[in-house]
This record gives C-alpha cells, structure tokens and sequence, in this order.
C-alpha cells in the first residue's frame, strides 16, 4: 500500500522512543516525560458548577455548532489577558483554535511548500517539528545560548539560505531548555525579521508560567509590521483537555488561519469555549495561575536540588524561573535513549533530548519534566536517574 500515501505521509517517521514512552502510562511509573500539569490542581468542582450553568442557560447555543473566529466573549477576554504580556490587542485579532497545536499544524499549511526552509532555536518543540515536516520542508538550526537565540548566527544562516519563510520560537521558559530570551534579543529577532522580510511564530504556552522575575515583555510587543504571529493556549494555566488555544495576528495573515480552520474543523468546540469563558467570570482565573505557580516553583527547586546532589557532577544544567521543563546535557559520550531504556527498568522515565534538534546528531540530553509529579516522586525518581546515570558515566 506504500506508493498510495502522499509524499508528505511517507515522509514521516516513526518515532523509536514512542513505544519505550508507551510504558510510561503504567500505574507505577515515575514520569517526567510528558509536558503534563498537575491534575490535582485541575479545578473539577468549580467545572461542575460551570457547565451546569452553561448547560441550563445556554445549552442549546453550547452543543450548537459556532463560528470559526471563535466564543466573542471568550475572544475578548484572551485580548485583555494579552495584557500580562505586553501585548495590546481586541478580540477582532483572535481566533480561537483547538490548542496552539493547531495553530503550529496551521501555520505549516499557510507557510510552508516543500522544500521550504523553517529556522527555529537549536532545541525545539518536538510537536512544532512534526507538524511544520508534515509540509515538507526542512530545518535550519539556530544557535541558542542563556539569553535566546544567537542572532548573528541566525543573519548569516538568512544570508545563505533560499526559501526561508519564518523563524519558529518559544522565547519564555522553552520547551525543551527552559530558557528565556533576554529582551535585547527579542528586539534583535523583529529587527531581523523586518529587515530581511520574514515571519516570526511566537508559540508562548508557558509565558505566565513565571516563578521568579520580571515579566518580559513578548516578541509580539516589539512588532512594528504585524509580522509576528503569537501562538496561546490555556493547555498550561488551566487545562488542556479543554483543547483551547488561540492566534493572534494582523488582520492580513489572520484572515489565511480562519479561512485554513474552516476546512480543518468549522470551529473549536462550542462547550468548551463557553465553559471557559463561564469559569473567568464566576472565579479568580489570576488567582488560578497563582497557586499553579506555587506548586510548580516548589517542585522545580526539589527537582533542581535533587539533581545537584544525586546526578554524576558532569551533568550541567541552568535552573528555569518558569514553565514546566528542566533540560540536562550529559557528556557527549552518552546516549540518553540507551538511558532511557535502562530508565524504563527502574520505572522511572524523560524524554531523550535528541528529538529536539530537526538535523538530529545530540543525543547526550534529556528533558525533565517537574510539574506533573508529586513531590516524594519527583525526589524519588530523580535518585533513580542518579543512580542509572552513574552506572553509565
Ligand atoms: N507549543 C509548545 C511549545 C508546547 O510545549 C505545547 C504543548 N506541549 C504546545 C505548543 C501545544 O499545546 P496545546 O495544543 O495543548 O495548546
């Protein structure tokens, strides 16, 4: 049946760490794998509440079929939220999309023809990477250091590379490193983007995910031609089984994501957008935030002071002030897959770093996440990656 698929199917590949992660569903197992959030603090009883209401005052409009831009209230309340990242906007300039997933598997069909060229930070966001492949094109790795990416390296892969037609980033608390961008660079990027005619992705999951530290202004604040597109989603401040996420852009490009949902799926689902919306008017959604923060900063410093003490002292690491991931490079002998492996034995589980790099070829990494994992596990499973990592090293 091969010769059937479509070029862009038979493309991709499988992943090899996909059945290893399998395992990771079992009971027992300590898992820092998945980019989950804390399901305790997911808010169950308030939600009763709200999708009473929204069923007995508006159920009929909620199990109807919507419009494609998205709930307006719901709309405009994400604009106004924009606020905590600097960014002025009304509902006009959203489109509400099932997750910022689909805005990534969006922003591959406006985009991308095959053989087009996505430049993104070396490392990325694995579900990025796969989405933008499914439309053929190819990866220039940009180099990264504690501030973001390195712009002169990114002007002179520009300079040298045809069929460019934008820079895909995650400049707060990255998903794999942790890293954020300094707002020099921030600044850089745009510059750069307007100079040489180019779009830039900003994907920001985990932006109000802040434990310490000033907020830093988006790379979206610093647009001056609307050539920023900014991707949210409240898969991370409140849940992502709602599949609730959004694009911000000019009018322009945001009219190519309205007219591409349409054909994906009319609309994000019309219950969970007017549950949403219900629980930011009945309850304190910044105080929701908040208690997040809380847990996950406390769980960050035991995972963080867990893996000073009991990983080999070759292991380097930074401490992320926000989001869900910590990010561990191992010597460069060391193949975190074969690691995994061993890790799965111990039930106990990452996510090898090499599906990060595009190109492939640094598998010494491995991500670490410290949200969904109670704290006695968290310590438990980071002693057990000691251990297995000072058996390999
Ligand atoms: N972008 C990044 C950087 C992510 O880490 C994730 C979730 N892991 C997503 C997008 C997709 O999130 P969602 O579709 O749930 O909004």
């Amino acid at each position: 049946m091969e010769h059937l698929y479509s070029n862009r199917v038979r493309q991709l590949k499988a992943s090899e760490i996909r059945e290893i992660l399998k395992l990771t569903q079992q009971p027992d197992i300590i898992s820092f794998a998945g980019g989950l959030p804390a399901p305790e603090l997911f808010p169950i009883e308030e939600m009763k509440v709200v999708t009473q209401k929204v069923l007995s005052e508006m159920g009929q409009e909620a199990l109807q079929y919507s419009t494609t831009e998205g709930y307006n209230p719901l709309r405009s309340k994400i604009a106004q939220r924009l606020v905590n990242v600097g960014i002025k906007a009304n509902k006009d300039d959203i489109l509400i999309t099932s997750g910022s997933q689909q805005g990534l598997d969006f922003t591959g069909k406006i985009f991308l023809n095959p053989e087009d060229i996505v430049l993104c930070e070396s490392p990325s966001y694995l579900g990025a990477i796969n989405a933008f492949k499914a439309y053929e094109c190819g990866f220039k790795e940009i180099e990264t250091d504690k501030d973001g990416m390195v712009l002169a390296h990114l002007e002179e892969v520009i300079k040298n590379t045809p069929n460019v037609k934008f820079i895909y980033v995650i400049p707060d608390f990255q998903n794999p490193s942790g890293r954020t961008w300094s707002e020099a660079r921030r600044k850089g990027l745009v510059k750069i983007a307007n100079q040489y005619n180019l779009v830039i992705i900003e994907d920001n999951p985990y932006g109000e995910l802040r434990f310490e530290g000033e907020m830093i202004g988006s790379i979206k604040s610093f647009d001056t031609e609307g050539r920023v597109v900014y991707l949210g989603t409240f898969s991370k401040t409140f849940s992502p089984g709602l599949r609730i996420g959004w694009v911000l852009a000019s009018p322009e490009v945001l009219n190519k994501y309205i007219m591409v949902k349409q054909s994906a799926d009319l609309q994000t689902s019309s219950i969970s957008q007017r549950e949403l919306n219900q629980f930011i008017d009945m309850y304190d959604f910044d105080a929701h935030v908040a208690k997040i923060k809380k847990v996950y900063k406390i769980r960050r410093d035991l995972m963080m002071n867990t893996i000073k003490a009991e990983f080999p002292a070759q292991a380097e690491f930074e401490i992320p002030t926000g989001g869900l991931f910590a990010w561990v490079k191992l010597p460069v002998n060391i193949d975190t897959r074969k690691v995994l492996v061993k890790a799965v034995e111990n039930k106990v589980a990452f996510v090898p770093g090499g599906s990060f790099f595009p190109n492939g070829g640094q598998e010494n990494f491995m991500r670490l996440n410290f949200s969904n994992m109670p704290e006695d596990k968290i310590v438990e499973g980071i002693k057990r990656l000691g251990e297995i990592l000072k058996e390999v090293m």
